[in-house]
């Protein structure tokens, strides 16, 4: 009976670990242009894990936010090149 407990806790531990580690290891893997676009046009389901990933990681990269306004307005923001 105690081993059955032992067993549980590991693999209870072993899972919390693997979903740690596989949030950290999707959440620093970029968005390509096909999901961005995606995205962007609302086809991926709000309630989905790939949304919550693809939010939390256009709310952190700044590569994939600018990828994502270009996506959205067709153009890059240059505003700061026009100064000159
Ligand atoms: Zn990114």
């Amino acid at each position: 009976m105690r081993d059955l407990l032992f067993a549980t806790m590991i693999l209870v531990v072993l899972s919390v670990l693997w979903i740690i580690a596989r949030a950290i290891i999707l959440r620093g893997k970029c968005l390509d242009d096909e999901e961005i676009r995606a995205f962007v046009r609302g086809k991926i389901d709000g309630s989905s894990s790939e949304y919550q990933r693809m939010a939390s990681h256009l709310g952190t990269c700044e590569k994939c936010q600018e990828q994502m306004r270009m996506i959205q307005f067709g153009k890059p923001l240059d505003e700061h090149l026009v100064e000159e």
